[in-house]
């Protein structure tokens, strides 16, 4: 017996570059749970490593959608509203920052990287969540995927700390400002996961290895873990929480 279902749901998924992508354990969540996926590629080049994984998927919908290409966001929308007609799911699972800024000290980081990784990781969550937002009249959730970082000076993580911090705020902004259209706003974050983007930080390997060490349950987070949570959130069992930052970390975060 399944505990919810998302039987005959529409979900967006943004953020998948191949199997190890988070977006992808939440396409596949959401997909066993019933939903209809469409799935977004970054560009011609990451086209053959994403449209079969879409394809895996019955994707009703895919096509190559980069945040950073004015126009691109809202003609994958209007694809979704041509299509659907309507949106129950929107998954944002992106994140960019140039790697000289990355690297750096914060208070090195240059403005125009800065406000690079602002507009690719979290501007662009607010965007997507206007343009859903007409697809929703009956409701919905809007998920992005935070870190830890976020809160606390994690080594390397750098300038993606004050830009998840912001993501994480925006997140409970439009949370209180979509509350009473039934549109729940949440950020999931998953402790630090071997994935493409991850790679781009500075001694990942060693944050990996401090998480497993610490983390209550010696457990890595999983993509799995991260679509079970996604899935949960997009559930109409799920329909009074809104707001949040929900730590799939095996309770790496709490401890000092
Ligand atoms: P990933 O490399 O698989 O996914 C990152 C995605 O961002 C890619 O699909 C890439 O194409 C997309 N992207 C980058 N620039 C874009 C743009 N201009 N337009 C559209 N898409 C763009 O890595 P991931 O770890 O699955 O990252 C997904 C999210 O999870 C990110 O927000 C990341 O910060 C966050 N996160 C990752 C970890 C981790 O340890 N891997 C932990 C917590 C949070």
């Amino acid at each position: 017996m399944t505990m919810f279902s998302l039987q005959g749901r529409k979900a967006l998924i943004v953020g998948i570059a191949n199997e190890h992508s988070i977006a992808w354990g939440c396409a596949r969540a959401l997909k066993e749970q019933g939903a209809d996926v469409a799935v977004t590629w970054l560009n011609a080049k990451a086209e053959p490593h994403v449209r079969p994984l879409a394809e895996q998927l019955g994707a009703g919908i895919m096509g190559p959608l980069d945040v950073s290409v004015p126009g691109e966001t809202e003609a994958f929308f209007a694809q979704i509203a041509d299509r659907w007609g309507r949106l129950d799911t929107l998954v944002h699972s992106i994140a960019f920052a140039p790697k000289a800024d990355l690297h750096g000290r914060v208070v090195d980081c240059s403005a125009e990287g800065f406000a690079t990784a602002m507009d690719i990781s979290v501007h662009s969550f607010l965007r997507m969540i206007r343009l859903a937002e007409p697809l929703m009249p009956a409701g919905g959730s809007c998920l992005s995927v935070s870190f830890f970082g976020s809160s606390r000076v994690v080594r390397h993580y750098n300038m993606m700390g004050p830009v998840k911090a912001a993501l994480e705020s925006a997140v409970r902004y439009a949370a209180a400002e979509l509350g009473e259209k039934g549109i729940r706003v949440h950020a999931l974050s998953p402790g630090p996961l071997a994935t493409r983007a991850a790679s781009g930080i500075d001694h990942f390997d060693t944050l990996l290895a401090e998480a497993a060490t610490r983390a209550p349950t010696h457990q890595l987070a999983t993509i799995e873990d991260v679509g079970a949570m996604a899935a949960f959130l997009a559930s109409d069992e799920a329909r009074n929480l809104t707001g949040g930052v929900h730590d799939i970390d095996g309770g790496y975060s709490i401890t000092a």
